[in-house]
Order: structure tokens, then sequence, then C-alpha cells
């Protein structure tokens, strides 16, 4: 965790504090500031506030991430399907007990090569709220799911709702995962309208870019379609988030040789 803020915020408050001579309304509102800060702070992944999460891939050439969280579900092949069609790798974070639900979808989408993160076992609503143990067994337990039914490993983390606190923190380092986020949010789940939703995506996109979308709905499937339209016409390739890790390793290596 960051202590920097805390202590501007504390330097802040003092002057404050000091310039109105300590009424009770200046420490109420700088207790109010102080929450809507942290709130703020655990909300907005690509803050990093409470943990350093990857937003995006440092790339030179033209190039982004699908990702697409909480399944698998029901519309989870056709999403395989047209990525398969146009040879695309994304990387799908699964939920524990969507896993469960969908096995053979869930090997499918290994089988395909894409890359699997782990977005928890049950992507509970009150995630922000619950103890750093509680966040362990939460991440271990989708491990343990995708061992049995992928037979596979992750170490790739992407926190319900983007939300990041002290306690999610400590068990991200317990569970020894990277923590993934995104910088071009779709807002997939709140809207309704394609067209919407389309254009959040494709205004928003750099070189190197992570976007977030859920493989939930025929929604999100159809603007997938017109997605893989605009990257093949502007010419933007894709990667995977396994490949950030790889393409570092590999730099490293190619350092280490020289
Ligand atoms: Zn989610």
């Amino acid at each position: 965790m960051k202590h920097y803020p805390f202590i501007l915020f504390y330097l802040f408050c003092n002057v404050f504090i000091y310039a109105f001579q300590g009424t009770f309304w200046v420490y109420f509102f700088c207790f109010l500031g102080f929450t809507v800060v942290l709130a703020w702070g655990s909300f907005d992944i690509t803050l990093g506030y409470f943990v350093n999460s990857i937003t995006h891939k440092r790339t030179k050439i033209k190039e982004v991430a699908l990702t697409f969280d909480d399944g698998p579900t029901e519309f989870t092949p056709k999403f395989l399907d047209i990525l398969k069609e146009n040879n695309v790798k994304a990387t799908f974070f699964c939920i524990g007990k969507q896993i469960e639900k969908y096995p053979k979808t869930f090997q499918r989408i290994i089988a395909e090569g894409h890359t699997i993160g782990n977005h928890t076992l049950s992507h509970s609503n009150t995630t922000g709220f619950l103890s750093a143990s509680k966040m362990v067994e939460e991440i271990e337990k989708c491990d343990e799911v995708m061992l049995k039914v992928g037979n596979l490993k992750t170490d790739l983390y992407r926190p319900p709702f983007g939300v990041t606190n002290p306690n999610i923190a400590k068990a991200i380092k317990k569970t020894h995962k990277k923590s993934i986020g995104w910088n071009v949010r779709s807002l997939d789940t709140i809207t309704e309208d394609e067209k919407k939703i389309y254009r959040k995506v494709t205004k928003g996109l750099k070189k190197g870019s992570i976007i977030l979308l859920h493989d939930t709905s025929e929604k999100t499937y159809n603007v997938l379609v017109e997605l893989l339209l605009f990257l093949e016409h502007e010419k933007f390739s894709t990667f995977t988030i396994e490949n950030i890790f790889t393409t570092k390793r590999t730099k490293l290596l190619h350092n280490a040789h020289k």
C-alpha cells in the first residue's frame, strides 16, 4: 500500500485546521474527504492505490488485449467460435463456480489456446468487505477448481469489480498472484446499448490497451463481432495477458545473454 497520499492528506488537513483554527466542521470535512479518497482508491483499478495492477502493456506496436470476465457461461462457446474464426487469442478471467457449471466450456477455452486468469470462487457482491483470510480462500478455492477441471495453474488474478483494498492486497500477496486490471472499460454490464459499448471501447484504444469485456451476454457478443472488424480495419493485432510476462522474460533472458 502506498502511504504518500495519506501523508499528503494529513499535511493538507493540518494546514486547514490551522487556517480555520480547528473547528468541528473542519475535522468533519477532512474526514469526509478522506473517506471519498479511500473509496475512490478502492474502486478505480487504474489508480493502483492499494494494489499495483497491470493495466496495459508497454509496447511500440499497435496491439491490444481482449479480456473476458465472469465466465464461462452459456454464451462463451459463441465467443470462442468467433475468436477462432478470426484467429484471435484472448484472456478469460473465470469464476470458480461458473467453471463447475460449465466444465466442458472451460476445457475448450484452454484447448483453444486462450489465457486463463483467476476471478475468485464466487465473485461475491461483498468482495470489498471480506477479511484477508476469506479473500485468500476465495482465490485458492478458484485455483483448486481450475486444477481439477482444467489441470491448469495460473498466477493471474483479476479483482471482482476491480475492487482493491488492504485485505485484498494481502490476499494477492499471500497467493502469489499478479493483479490484472484494464485501461479500457466497456461498461458492457451496465449499458444496454450495443453501439454505445462499441464506441466506448474503440474510442479509448491505444497501443497496449487491455480491454475489459464480459462473456456473459448476447449483447457483448455482438459488440465483439464489430470490435474484431474494427481491429482488423485499424490494423491492431492482439496479445494475451500471459504474453506480457513472456515478452518481459524473453527480454530479460536476451539481455542476460548479451
Ligand atoms: Zn467480474
